[in-house]
């Protein structure tokens, strides 16, 4: 190595270091690790997603002058992410920023402050630095086959594991691109036409609320309901007019799969339903309900366009990310669905897509919630005993138990009906699987099941007759469209249907 290029590589890895420590470590401070063992594994990863930031780095460096254009770019947006990450726990989504998109000044103004200012004058004068000394290096000789080998070694690197592609998309400086072409897909699926599979209207109950829960990687054999040993539901397994469906098969084991099979008339026939025709919201917006979408997820793209046929849209936890470790409950989404019950119409249709299940389980159990312990202590989750992964899980089934009693307490009084199906289940440790999107028996099976009101039982006491006679029975996750229609006397026209309602089912798996 000539003694220039030996120059050039040390400010490369400097560049890098303030990167990495200044942008991409605040992503992880409140991971929890309580080892040696899991500092070394964090460790090893931040230095991974550093490695990935040390080609882009490189190839900006290259010439000086692109170098005084970059650098600055690079550390007043590090400086932004990593303040609003560790001053609010916010990270870049989709959501963030369609909500930054469509706010007003006074809404950004609200969220600059002087501590802001100052974090990003500290990192414009260490960016100026760096410049400067960028200056006093000779640039690489053959610029461009340094460039060509940059790119090259970036694509390898950036493809070379689908796990680590996925949590480098997700940090700095990477995740502004990944998310701002996220949101552009999001947008093109927006515009998509979309045709509303045919209906005919039965017997549309003059007034109901119907509540769609959509969980998140709860196993159907951790409910109490389903006869599991410990006491996970206790307060739905007191209630009368629940029935529970134990067999519920998924065939996707992750949720951006799994969610458009439930919400649109896709099925074993007609696979490709799912990007071709609208969700139960539309049809029911078209018979008189009024609807919401209430999110403790995102707006993932494979079914971004079901969300926004919903009248309103609520994401209480816009800017919260599946790869960022922070607290968030679904209890959030309990407020904002007194406001829109408060001024309620005659007909109501309201999905809450809840956090649920989802790792790392503790932070969505608020901590007078955890009933089961020890729970997990540590971020890498085969660094935790099985006994702790299953207690803290159990937690998330708990909890989801209270959630959905509360919503029952709402509804009791009234026509109502509530339909809870997770997304998929979770692999605690069968055959060293853990989590899910992955392939393992216990990820096929998500807890499911129906609550109705007495009123709802003595406007349909056939269906509710027919929903207690199936209980046993196999379904796939596609019955949720036509059953939900079903339920408010809509029957949908669509060969080959599955439909708890009714005894003559087909219930094939
Ligand atoms: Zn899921």
């Amino acid at each position: 190595m000539s003694q220039g290029y030996a120059k050039y590589v040390i400010w490369v890895v400097c560049m890098t270091l303030w990167v990495t420590i200044c942008f991409i470590a605040p992503d992880f401070i409140d991971n929890p690790m309580d080892s040696v063992q899991s500092v070394l594994t964090i460790g090893a990863y931040l230095c991974a997603l550093g490695i990935a930031s040390l080609w882009i780095v490189y190839l900006t460096g290259l010439n000086k002058y692109i170098s005084d254009i970059c650098v600055p770019i690079l550390g007043i947006g590090g400086a932004v992410v990593s303040y609003y990450r560790v001053a609010f726990h916010a990270t870049i989504t989709p959501m963030i920023i369609d909500a930054t998109l469509h706010t007003n000044g006074g809404t950004i103004a609200g969220v600059i402050s002087w501590q802001l200012i100052g974090w990003i004058a500290l990192h414009i004068v260490i960016a100026v630095g760096f410049c400067v000394w960028r200056h006093r290096i000779a640039s690489p000789s053959h610029v461009w086959l340094h460039a060509l080998g940059g790119i090259a070694l970036l694509l390898i690197y950036y493809h070379a594991n689908g796990r680590l592609q996925s949590s480098i998309n997700q940090r700095y400086p990477y995740n502004i691109v990944h998310n701002f072409a996220e949101y552009h897909k999001q947008q093109i699926q927006l515009n998509s036409e979309r045709t509303t599979i045919p209906y005919e209207v039965k017997a549309l109950p003059d007034s109901i609320d119907v509540v769609f829960v959509l969980g998140e990687a709860a196993r159907a054999d951790h409910l109490q309901l389903n006869g599991y040993a410990r006491e996970t539901t206790p307060l739905l397994a007191a209630r009368k007019n629940i029935v529970s469906f134990p067999h519920i098969y998924s065939e996707p084991t992750y949720t951006s799969t799994s969610v458009p099979i439930i919400l649109s008339p896709a099925d074993s026939l007609h696979p490709a339903y799912s990007g071709s025709h609208t969700s139960f919201i539309t049809t029911m917006k078209e018979c008189g309900f009024r609807s919401a979408w209430l999110s403790n997820q995102d707006n993932g793209r494979t079914y971004v366009s079901f969300i926004h046929e919903a009248d309103t849209i609520i994401f209480p936890n816009a800017s919260k990310s599946v790869f960022v470790f922070d607290p968030w409950y679904d209890e959030q989404l309990l407020p904002p669905l007194d406001s829109l019950m408060a001024c309620s119409q005659a007909r109501n249709l309201y999905v809450l897509h809840t956090i649920g299940s989802h790792w790392y389980y503790n932070l969505h159990v608020p901590e007078e919630h955890i009933l089961f312990t020890p729970v997990t202590t540590e971020r890498v989750i085969t660094n935790n005993t099985n006994e702790q992964i299953v207690n803290s899980y159990d937690n998330t089934i708990l909890y989801m138990d209270i959630i959905v009693d509360s919503l029952i307490q709402r509804l009791e009084n009234r026509c109502a009906i509530l339909f809870y199906l997770s997304d998929h289940g979770e692999a605690l440790g069968e055959d060293g699987t853990y989590l899910h999107a992955a392939e393992n028996e216990a990820l096929h099976y998500p807890a499911c099941f129906v609550w109705y009101s007495d009123a709802y039982a003595r406007q349909y006491p056939k269906k509710i007759e027919a929903l207690k006679s199936n209980k046993g029975k196999r379904y796939r996750t596609d019955f949720l469209y036509h059953s939900i229609l079903y339920s408010v006397g809509i029957e949908t026209e669509s060969e080959g249907q599955t439909n708890i309602f009714t005894t003559d089912s087909l219930y094939a798996r």
